[in-house]
């Protein structure tokens, strides 16, 4: 008997369910009576859930062979799935995850389902979501006055509409999408004028990855990413045929995703172009959820509504990634990732509950309880009444969820955050400590966590690319390079601070950097005339500089900031790049990079320089001789694109230097390199290989966001850091 048992023992870890994770394996001897009752499951006892929690996955192959076998009762079904895949956070209203507690609670199980469910030995065996054509969900298309089903199949109907150039607003696993055909550049633009989305690119679906090969360019690792279980968004660059050029303009890369759910497979089995696809949102709201407010919100903006009564608990964005230097890395962190939870780093001990709120961009918060990290799906910008209400909703869910009490609140540094305002006001409702957090700090730690690093290591080199973060003394920070631990850090080096003629003005306007730059470093008077026949002069000069001026003179509404997003902000509009205004956020540095890119190899040996300004306290890197570099080429006609890449190597020389030389100064190999600016891929790889090169160990995030969306994370390990004495 015992050799039966350690066989057990030995066999387990290796025939476990796709989806389980093993953690820990304990036995113990138990002396029951030799003829013991069979295998059961027992149900679950409310309160006992641990913080573990599968996210939404995919459509098994084997439900896709179901959906395609004419002989299966769940042939054609939107609604297929088992234990190996299907919905999962997305439709829990309380836990444990059992069905009465999910929205699949309203489905009785038919005697077919019912079957499965109960027998140990089917796949769908306590599958919580089972669901089959007599019992489960249903699918119909509305044009907005109700239903139109006249006895046809209302997916194929779906697909025909899309054919004929209509958009259709179809509801999918985590929350409506819009889609239409991606190859018409009418439809394409009708949707961008109704969801006024001008420029910001949209993600295509194609039925399968040999669709998607004749228009971007996908290697092994990018189609397993596609077909995985979590089925995200993947950035890959254009190459081949073109879609209407309206769904990425001044994009080098598409956002590609297949299929993953029956639905969507449904969908696009007759569809044997792309579809765009995209969020079912109005400008900034968050996307819908719910059929009555899709109705509404959704109105005007899509010509017909696909809709199903299986309700979304919760919403879930689709989660987005790029690989970067060799690394699948999440730029966005939701449907299929959260809310699997991280193990806190070695040293940390289980200490007490905390709740990080995260930042005001591209919101997530962060739970830490039980020696693990739960980070919250991609909440999105905390600017408008829904996306806050939407915050307030899922902290409160995430809480009941988890039976998560806080007994520690971590927050931004930044007052107006809403998410710091939030998280004061409910510590001191509550009577709990409050600790605000440095944002490149965070940025730095949630890096250092995601990669494991003990809480007792000493010190490394954290390098801070941003667009804005709150630093001390009410000055912005986005270009900084700290000596840091979990606990503390300390300033070694940072960009020119350089003012932001008009505060918030100055972000979504690409030229007043350029011009606050340009009168910084030149005599403004000089510097229009030599270089008065340039595109960028003519442009500054049609503008209202003299407020300008009076407003860098008086020191009004002109915080100073070292960030290196506003850096490369004003390079772009220096080459007219977005110099007017922005549509999105970093919308001038992603079209700078999209035009670096193709020659960036070509340009190394042309890379502008910067300079070491500043003194022994805290040394600068100014932009003179770069921006003198610069300002001569444009006059020498060189083209836009090699300037691009030029300073895309300037840039990435001088962080790259500036990291090593630091590095060497502390005595430390790792240099950590987050914040938003690592977005871009040139700058993240070159900083990289260049540091590896110098016997350096870079390391970047990879499964949370280097951008803000990642920085509830650094925000909860630091405070657990700090309480750890
Ligand atoms: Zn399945
Ligand atoms: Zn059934
Ligand atoms: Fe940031």
């Amino acid at each position: 008997m015992p050799a039966v048992l350690d066989e057990f023992i030995r066999q387990l870890p290796l025939y476990a369910p796709p989806l389980s994770r093993i953690s820990q394996i304990q036995w113990e001897d138990l002396h029951t009576a030799a003829d013991g009752e069979a295998f059961r499951i027992v149900a679950s006892r409310p309160g006992c859930a641990a913080m573990m929690l599968t996210a939404d996955i995919a459509t098994c192959q084997l439900c896709l062979d179901e959906l395609a076998d004419s002989a299966d009762r769940r042939y054609r079904y939107p609604f297929g799935n088992c234990t190996h895949c299907g919905p999962r956070l997305s439709i829990i209203r309380r836990l444990p995850y059992d069905r009465n507690q999910t929205s699949m609670a309203g489905f009785p199980l038919c005697p077919a389902c019912e079957r499965e469910y109960r027998n140990p030995a089917d796949r769908r065996f306590h599958a919580q979501a089972i669901a089959c054509p007599a019992c489960g969900p249903r699918v119909w298309l509305e044009d907005g006055h109700g239903d139109m089903e006249a006895g046809r199949d209302p997916i194929t109907v779906a697909a025909g509409l899309i054919r004929q150039g209509y958009i259709i607003a179809v509801k999918g696993l985590g929350g409506f999408n819009l889609v239409c055909d991606a190859g018409n550049q009418n439809a394409v633009l009708r949707l961008r004028d109704r969801k006024q989305r001008m420029a910001k690119p949209f993600a295509i679906m194609a039925r399968d990855s040999a669709i998607l090969a004749e228009y971007v360019q996908i290697d092994e690792q990018a189609r397993q990413l596609l077909a995985g279980q979590s089925a995200p968004i993947v950035l890959l660059n254009k190459q081949g045929r073109a879609l209407a050029s309206a769904v990425a303009p001044h994009h080098l890369t598409l956002g590609c995703i297949l299929p993953y759910t029956p639905l969507h497979h449904l969908l696009l089995q007759n569809l044997d172009a792309p579809i765009v696809f995209t969020s079912g949102n109005r400008g900034a709201e968050p996307q819908a959820v719910e059929n009555g407010n899709a109705r509404q919100s959704l109105a005007g903006l899509a010509d017909y509504w696909l809709m199903h009564d299986r309700d979304i608990v919760i919403r879930l964005d689709d989660s987005v990634l790029q690989i970067m230097d060799g690394q699948p890395r999440l730029l966005r962190r939701s449907r299929g990732y959260a809310p699997l939870p991280m193990p806190l780093p070695p040293g940390f001990p289980a200490a007490a509950p905390i709740l990080a709120m995260g930042a005001a961009l591209k919101n997530t918060f962060c739970l830490l309880k039980d020696g693990q990290a739960i980070l919250s799906p991609h909440i999105g910008d905390l600017e408008n009444a829904e996306t806050q209400s939407d915050y307030r909703r899922m902290l409160d869910w995430f809480q009941a969820l988890f039976h998560f009490q806080p007994q520690h609140i971590a927050v931004d540094m930044h007052p107006g955050y809403l998410s710091t305002q939030f998280g004061r006001e409910w510590a001191a409702k509550q009577g709990l400590p409050v600790t605000a957090v440095q944002h490149h700090h965070a940025h730095i730690a949630a890096c250092m966590a995601e990669h494991g690093l003990p809480l007792e290591s000493p010190p490394v080199l954290g390098v801070a690319m941003d667009g804005l973060g709150m630093g001390e003394a009410g000055q912005f920070w986005g270009g900084e390079f700290f000596e840091v631990d979990y606990r503390q850090y300390r300033r070694l080096a940072a960009f020119h601070p350089i003012a932001m003629p008009g505060g918030v003005q100055a972000i979504r306007q690409p030229w007043r950097n350029c011009y606050a730059h340009l009168q910084h470093y030149f005599d403004w008077p000089v510097l229009s005339r030599r270089y008065a026949g340039l595109d960028i002069m003519r442009f500054l000069d049609s503008r209202p500089l003299v407020i300008l001026d009076t407003m860098l003179a008086k020191n009004l509404n002109s915080p100073v900031s070292s960030s290196c997003g506003r850096c490369l902000d004003a390079f772009a509009a220096a080459l007219g790049v977005c110099a007017a205004s922005i549509d999105y956020e970093a919308q001038a540095a992603i079209e700078l990079e999209a035009l670096a890119a193709p020659v960036f190899r070509q340009q190394k040996a042309n890379a502008y320089r910067h300079e070491n300004i500043g003194d022994s306290v805290l040394p600068l890197l100014g932009w003179r001789p770069f921006w003198q570099a610069m300002l001569n080429d444009l006059q020498r006609g060189v083209a836009k694109a090699d300037i691009a890449a030029r300073i895309h190597h300037g840039l990435a020389n001088a962080i790259a230097e500036t990291a090593d030389g630091l590095a060497d100064q502390i005595g430390c190999r790792i240099v950590i390199l987050s914040g938003g600016v690592f977005q871009n891929r040139l700058l993240l790889e070159e900083v990289s290989r260049q540091l590896r090169s110098a016997g350096k160990i870079p390391l970047s995030p990879a499964g949370i966001p280097c951008h803000d969306g990642g920085l509830a994370l650094g925000q909860g390990i630091i405070v657990a850091g700090r309480l750890a004495g």
